[in-house]
């Protein structure tokens, strides 16, 4: 049960904006559409960090105040 320990550059990454790309080691997983919104819809996508392992979201959803960027679960199933 130990908590991930994400590198500085994930750290910073979570304070980064809906338009800024994710650091350079952080490799894309998978991207996907995420509909019905009222405005159209947006996408999410996972990215993971070759340095430290953390998984890391991102919307670019246009409306929402939500964090652009944020940690997902490690946990391995
Ligand atoms: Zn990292």
């Amino acid at each position: 049960m130990t908590a991930p320990t994400s590198c500085q550059a994930c750290r910073y990454q979570l304070k980064k904006g809906r338009h800024d790309l994710p650091h350079s080691d952080l490799r894309h997983v998978d991207t996907r559409p995420f509909r019905g919104s009222m405005f159209g819809g947006w996408e999410e996508s996972t990215y993971q960090c070759a340095v430290c392992g953390s998984v890391i979201e991102h919307t670019n959803d246009k409306n929402e105040f939500a964090p652009w960027w944020w940690l997902a679960s490690t946990e391995k199933k």
